[in-house]
C-alpha cells in the first residue's frame, strides 16, 4: 500500500522538472493563499535524479535558432542565477564556434539576442573568428570557423547537487519526495479528469496530476491515453501528414577526458566558458592520422570536477527502432545498449585534439566507463507543455530540458491561473495548427 492516499497535488518524476514544479508551485500556492507545499507530494520510481537529469551534462545555454525557445532558455537562465550556490551553477559562458553553413542562422540568434537583452558578442570571418579564440586559448586551432557567438551569461550546472539543492528548497517548503512508487496507470472521472494515480503501491487520490517523465515520456504518455500517431500541417503547403510516431528515441553520446580540469584555463588563468564547435573541416584520428570525418561534425566540452575532467559529448543519433520497442530501463550508464563505445571516444577526443593543441595525445586518458543516455523526443524534436484531460500537466521536453529549471516555474503560475505566453509555442495543438518552430542547419536536433 502507498503511504498516500490523498494529495490535492501529485507530481510524477523526481528530475529537473517534476523539482523545479514542486518548489514554484510550493511558493505560488502560498503567495496566491491558495494552499502551501504540503499540498504537494513528488513520487518517483527509483529517487531524486534516476532519469536523464542525473546524467545531463549540464550544459546552459541560450543559443537556439527558434526565438521562442532562445526566450524559454533566458527565462530559465534567469532562474539559476537566482541561487548559484544552491543550484550548483557555474555562470561561465557559452561559445558557439561554428563553419559558414551556419554562420547565418546564429548571426540572426545574435540579433535575437540582442533584441531580448540577452548578453552576447558575435565575431565574423576567419582571422577574427581565430583571433578571439587565440586571445582566450593560445592553442585554439580549430578549422574553418567563420563565426563565433560567445553568450556571457549561462555555463553549466552540477547535475546531482543541482537536483538535491531544488529539492531541499521544495522539502522546506513542506513538499514530500517520494522514491520507489511506480505510476502504473490513471484513473479517471466521468467527465475525463484524473481522480487517481494508480502505483504499485496503492492509488493516490489527487486534484491536479503534473507529469514530469523525461525519457519515460512514452509510457506515461501511454497512461493518460494519448495518441501514438499525430496528424502534422506541412505550414508552407497546408498538407497533412498523417500517422507521425509521437515518440522516437535518441542516443546521446557523451564521456569525460581524464585529465586535470585545470588543463583547459584560458589564457589569463580563468576557467573557460562552455565550447561548442560546429564543421564542416576533415577530421582526422589524433592516435593514426586516418580520416574519420568529411562531413559536417559537432562537438561540446567544458573542464568539470564534478565528472573528474574535461566532460562533453557529440551529436546524438536516432535509435532506429519503434519507440515501443526501446528499452529505457535499466537506464543510463546501466543500459547494456545505449553506452558510448570506441567510435565515440577515438571521433571525441581527436576533435578535441582538432580545436586545441593541448588534447593532442591524450586519448589514453579517456574514461572508459559506461557513459550516456537516451532521450524521448517529439516528432519536431521540440518540448510539449499543456494539459490534458482537464487537470493533467505534461512536461514533456523532449531531451532539451536540463537547462529548462524555469519551464517548472511557469508551469506552476500557469496552474495558479497566471499562464506566460512563453509557454504558448509548446502546446499539443501546434501539430495539428501546423505551427511548427523553424529549423537551423546545425547538426543536432536541439539547436
Ligand atoms: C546524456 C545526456 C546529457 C544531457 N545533457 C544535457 C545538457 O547538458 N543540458 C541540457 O539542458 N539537457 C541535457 N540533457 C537533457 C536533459 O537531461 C533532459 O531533457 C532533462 O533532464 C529531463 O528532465 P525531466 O525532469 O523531464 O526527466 P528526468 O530527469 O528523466 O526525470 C524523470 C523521472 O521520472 C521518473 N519516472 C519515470 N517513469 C515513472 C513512473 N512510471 N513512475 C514514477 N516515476 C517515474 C524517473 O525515475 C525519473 O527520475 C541531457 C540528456 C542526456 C541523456
Amino acid at each position: 500500500m502507498s503511504t498516500i492516499k490523498q494529495s490535492p497535488y501529485v507530481i510524477v518524476g523526481a528530475g529537473i522538472h517534476g523539482l523545479s514544479t514542486a518548489y514554484h508551485l510550493a511558493q505560488a500556492l502560498k503567495s496566491s493563499g491558495k494552499g502551501s507545499g504540503k499540498d504537494i507530494v513528488v513520487i518517483d520510481k527509483t529517487e531524486i535524479g534516476a532519469g536523464a537529469s542525473g546524467i545531463a551534462c549540464g550544459v546552459i545555454r541560450n543559443n537556439y535558432f527558434q526565438p521562442a525557445m532562445r526566450e524559454l532558455m533566458a527565462h530559465s537562465v534567469a532562474v539559476w542565477e537566482t541561487d548559484p550556490d544552491a543550484f550548483s551553477y557555474h555562470p561561465v559562458g557559452y561559445m558557439q564556434i561554428s563553419c559558414e553553413s551556419m554562420h547565418e542562422d546564429v548571426a540572426s540568434i545574435y540579433a535575437q539576442q540582442k533584441a531580448i537583452g540577452y548578453d552576447s558578442v558575435f565575431i565574423e570571418g576567419r582571422k577574427d573568428c581565430k583571433d578571439y579564440m587565440v586571445n582566450i586559448f593560445h592553442d585554439w586551432q580549430a578549422q574553418r570557423i567563420t563565426s563565433v557567438l560567445h553568450e556571457k551569461s549561462g555555463g553549466y550546472a552540477n547535475n546531482k547537487k543541482s537536483l538535491q539543492g531544488l529539492a531541499s528548497k521544495a522539502k522546506a517548503e513542506g513538499v514530500r519526495i517520494i522514491g520507489g512508487v511506480t505510476v502504473t496507470g490513471f484513473s479517471r472521472d466521468n467527465k475525463g479528469a484524473i481522480k487517481s494515480v494508480e502505483t504499485d503501491r496503492g492509488n493516490i487520490d489527487c486534484d491536479y496530476i503534473v507529469v514530469a517523465p523525461g525519457p519515460w515520456a512514452k509510457q506515461l504518455w501511454h497512461m493518460l491515453e494519448m495518441p501514438s500517431t499525430v496528424s502534422i500541417k506541412n505550414p508552407g503547403t497546408g498538407t497533412i501528414s498523417h500517422d507521425i510516431p509521437m515518440w522516437v528515441y535518441w542516443s546521446l553520446q557523451e564521456g569525460t577526458l581524464g585529465v586535470d580540469p585545470n588543463l583547459q584555463q584560458t589564457n589569463e588563468g580563468k576557467m573557460p566558458p562552455v565550447i561548442h564547435v560546429d564543421t564542416d573541416a576533415p577530421l582526422y584520428s589524433d592516435i593514426d592520422g586516418s580520416l574519420l570525418s568529411d562531413k559536417m561534425w559537432g562537438i561540446y566540452y567544458k573542464p568539470d570536477f564534478n565528472f573528474g575532467g574535461i566532460q562533453g559529448g557529440a551529436a546524438p543519433f536516432i535509435i532506429d527502432k519503434k519507440a515501443d520497442l526501446v528499452a529505457v530501463d535499466p537506464y543510463g550508464p546501466e543500459s547494456p545498449e545505449f553506452i558510448v563505445g570506441n567510435d565515440f571516444s577515438t571521433m571525441w577526443v581527436s576533435a578535441l585534439a582538432h580545436c586545441q593543441k593541448r588534447f593532442s595525445g591524450t586519448m589514453a586518458q579517456y574514461k572508459n566507463g559506461p557513459s550516456g543516455g537516451i532521450g524521448a523526443f517529439t516528432p519536431d524534436s521540440f518540448p510539449v507543455f499543456d494539459v490534458f484531460h482537464g487537470n493533467c500537466y505534461m512536461i514533456a521536453d523532449s531531451n532539451h530540458g536540463y537547462k529548462m529549471i524555469g519551464v517548472g516555474k511557469l508551469v506552476a503560475e500557469d496552474i495558479c491561473g497566471q499562464s506566460s505566453s512563453l509557454l504558448d509555442p509548446f502546446r499539443f495543438s501546434r501539430y495539428a495548427q501546423g505551427k511548427l518552430h523553424p529549423v537551423s542547419n546545425s547538426p543536432f536536433p536541439w539547436s
